[in-house]
């Protein structure tokens, strides 16, 4: 699944401070709240990192636009390094 615009952006973290932008699904974003993994499937696209959950790795492109816009959300580099982690995953 594709969702990252061509252009790399910037943003502030609170924690990480600027740092480029990447795409992840909310589903990574409250494994990053709770600590709980839910599987990082993530992936390098048009010159930002992307990412999503095990249940919505599984998701068809259609269903994935069902579960509406707020679906995939902003996130710092850091905190997708950290999510990573959290799930096991190494980056590099
Ligand atoms: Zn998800
Ligand atoms: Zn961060």
């Amino acid at each position: 699944m594709r969702y990252a615009p061509a252009m790399t952006d910037k943003l502030t973290c609170g924690s990480h401070g600027e740092q480029d932008v990447t795409y992840v699904c909310r589903h990574v974003i409250e494994t990053l709240k709770d600590g709980e993994p839910r599987g990082f499937w993530w992936n390098f696209a048009d010159g930002a990192f992307e990412a999503v959950c095990a249940a919505c790795n599984d998701l068809t492109e259609a269903e994935a636009k069902e579960q509406g816009p707020d679906l995939v959300q902003p996130l710092c580099y850091g905190c997708f390094r950290d999510a990573a982690a959290l799930n096991g995953v190494d980056l590099d």
